[in-house]
């Protein structure tokens, strides 16, 4: 069976300024390595929907929904946070990428497709039930995981989120929802930089040490990880895809390579053969050097497809 890959051009527009990491030119990278390496001839290409505000509300709330819409500008930026902004299309791409995880939910809960990987921004993890920041306006990964809880009457989702910062918005959405496992892993003491604690028994967050390599992430992932995954038993996983804690990534400090992304990979696939019929969605968060990006998006999706 094909994977899914799920983009939208409105992904191409939405852009935080000149010189902005968080760019547009990141899904191009991405891309134009899948298409270039053939792996998109292993994938059913979709473009994605737009989510609905009742998909949206079902992780945020509505003043947030409502907040969003009143600040899209008409032209210019409006900044949300000192990093974060909206140009005239961004409200857009926030609709659309959402979407994209409601679409990979559907495919891969209905069957239709093995696994999806949505390569949309902007992207997600970062935003809370309430807030908008880190680049971040819909949790793209919780509206997935809500609308596969909702439709299909999952009764356990695993996110696992292996971004080089902590997913504080994810972990705000499911905290104590018993449905969800969340696992991740992050590098300590960086942004957003006060929620290293896991604040309910369905997280485990692992945070490395500033400069560690690949080795440590497979222990965290080896001793951690797996045993709280196996105890769960996930019907479907989504994974928080983000790319930023390559060695030649300037935005942290950790040194994983193209391999360990890859070794990630096949652990995750191999949990989800156990357990979830093979049911994962992939959905694009960091990444910011954009060779490095697109390598490790390219190792990761030739994994999940079962191509490496
Ligand atoms: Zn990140």
């Amino acid at each position: 069976m094909l994977a899914a890959y799920i983009t939208h051009p409105s992904s191409l527009l939405h852009e935080m300024g000149p010189g902005h990491p968080e760019s547009p030119e990141r899904v191009s990278a991405i891309h134009d390595y899948l298409l270039s390496h053939g792996l998109l001839d292993f994938m059913v290409s979709y473009t994605a929907p737009a989510a609905t505000r009742a998909e949206i509300e079902r992780v945020h709330d509505g003043l947030h929904v409502a907040e969003l819409i009143a600040a899209a500008p008409g032209s210019g930026y409006r900044h949300v946070d000192p990093d974060t902004s909206m140009n005239p299309h961004t409200l857009d791409a926030a609709w659309h990428a959402a979407g994209a995880a409601v679409l990979a939910a559907e495919l891969v809960a209905t069957g239709k497709t093995s696994s999806a990987f949505c390569n949309v921004r902007p992207a997600g993890h970062h935003a809370t039930r309430r807030e908008a920041m880190g680049f971040c306006f819909f949790n793209n990964v919780a509206v997935g995981i809500a609308h596969a809880l909702a439709k299909f009457s999952m009764r356990r989702i695993a996110l696992i989120d292996f971004d080089v910062h902590h997913g504080n918005g994810s972990e705000d959405i499911f905290s104590g929802d018993e449905r969800v496992l969340m696992v991740s892993t992050f590098e300590r003491g960086l942004y957003p930089y006060n929620s290293e604690a896991p604040t309910g028994p369905n997280l485990c967050n692992v945070p490395l040490e500033p400069y560690s390599k690949g080795d440590a992430l497979r222990h965290a992932v080896t001793t951690r990880w797996l045993p709280a995954l196996d105890a769960f038993r996930p019907e479907m996983i989504i994974v928080s895809a983000g790319f930023d804690a390559h060695r030649e990534d300037d935005m942290a400090r950790l040194g994983w390579v193209e391999a360990d992304y890859a070794w990630l990979t096949r652990q995750i696939v191999a949990v989800a053969g156990r357990y979830a019929k093979g049911r994962i969605v992939s959905v694009l968060e960091g990444g910011y050097c954009l060779p490095a990006l697109a390598r490790c998006a390219g190792a990761h999706v030739r994994a999940l497809i079962g191509a490496d």
